[in-house]
């Protein structure tokens, strides 16, 4: 019995402390020099080094003793909802965001293939993929200082093409239209400026190169799998048109 017990606070104890691991920065899929000459390895290196680093050490900063410890980025992102937690808003967006970054860059060779789904969607949502990636740049273009640029799924299951501004994101309740976003575009000056300076237009050309349209499949299915996450979504758009 004794036993028992003590292996049950053994694995209680465990599942307790992987829990409330603070978040950690994850480690890039292909080493930072395979994705230039689109996006080269210095900027690799300190974009995630540096500039994610610096996110998930104050989102694990801001979330110390309190009860977002318990929970996932998803929820945490989900409390976002006025200007009075911007330090928490600022870095739980900047470590989601970026995680989904690295998650959809890929050296060219390493590429895989979208899948028919996304694919069949996109034709229907944009004419063809042609038309999709200048929307996009479009908004990546005209977002005014720092921000993203989204390919989201909507509440309603469709694709929509949106930016925000800073390290918000489309779950986030601040924002305006609501969506899970399935491909990201980093418009920080800190994305690109080592090799591209000033030059917005000229990273946003390049950086379709690195665009593993296979992973961008996969969250996409993942995205409309979610139910739980799409139906809080719609719920909130439903209380903003009530108020
Ligand atoms: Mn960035």
């Amino acid at each position: 019995m004794t036993y028992y017990f003590s292996v049950f606070s053994i694995f209680l104890a465990l599942s307790w402390t992987h829990f409330a691991q603070p978040f950690v920065l994850p480690k890039l899929p292909y080493a930072y020099a395979d994705y230039a000459p689109y996006i080269d390895a210095q900027t690799m290196e300190i974009h995630l080094t540096k500039h994610h680093q610096a996110y998930v050490n104050n989102l694990n900063k801001s979330i110390e003793g309190t009860a977002h410890e318990s929970r996932g980025i998803e929820e945490i992102l989900l409390s976002v909802t006025s200007s009075q937690n911007d330090f928490l808003r600022n870095n739980a967006g900047g470590h989601y965001n970026h995680s989904l970054f690295w998650e959809i860059l890929a050296p060219k060779t390493r590429q895989g293939v979208i899948c028919d789904e996304l694919l069949k969607e996109i034709n229907t949502a944009f004419g063809n993929m042609d038309s999709l990636k200048k929307e996009l740049n479009k908004a990546a273009m005209s977002r005014f200082g720092s921000g993203w640029a989204w390919l989201m799924v909507t509440p309603k299951m469709n694709l929509a093409v949106v930016s925000t501004a800073n390290q918000d994101n489309p779950i986030m309740p601040v924002v305006e239209n609501p969506g899970i976003p399935i491909l990201g575009i980093d418009v920080w000056e800190h994305a690109y400026y080592l090799n591209y300076q000033n030059r917005r237009a000229d990273y946003l050309k390049a950086v379709w190169d690195l665009i593993d349209w296979k992973v961008v499949g996969e969250k996409y299915q993942l995205a409309r799998a979610n139910r739980a996450l799409l139906d809080r979504l719609v719920s909130r758009q439903k209380r903003k048109k009530k108020s």
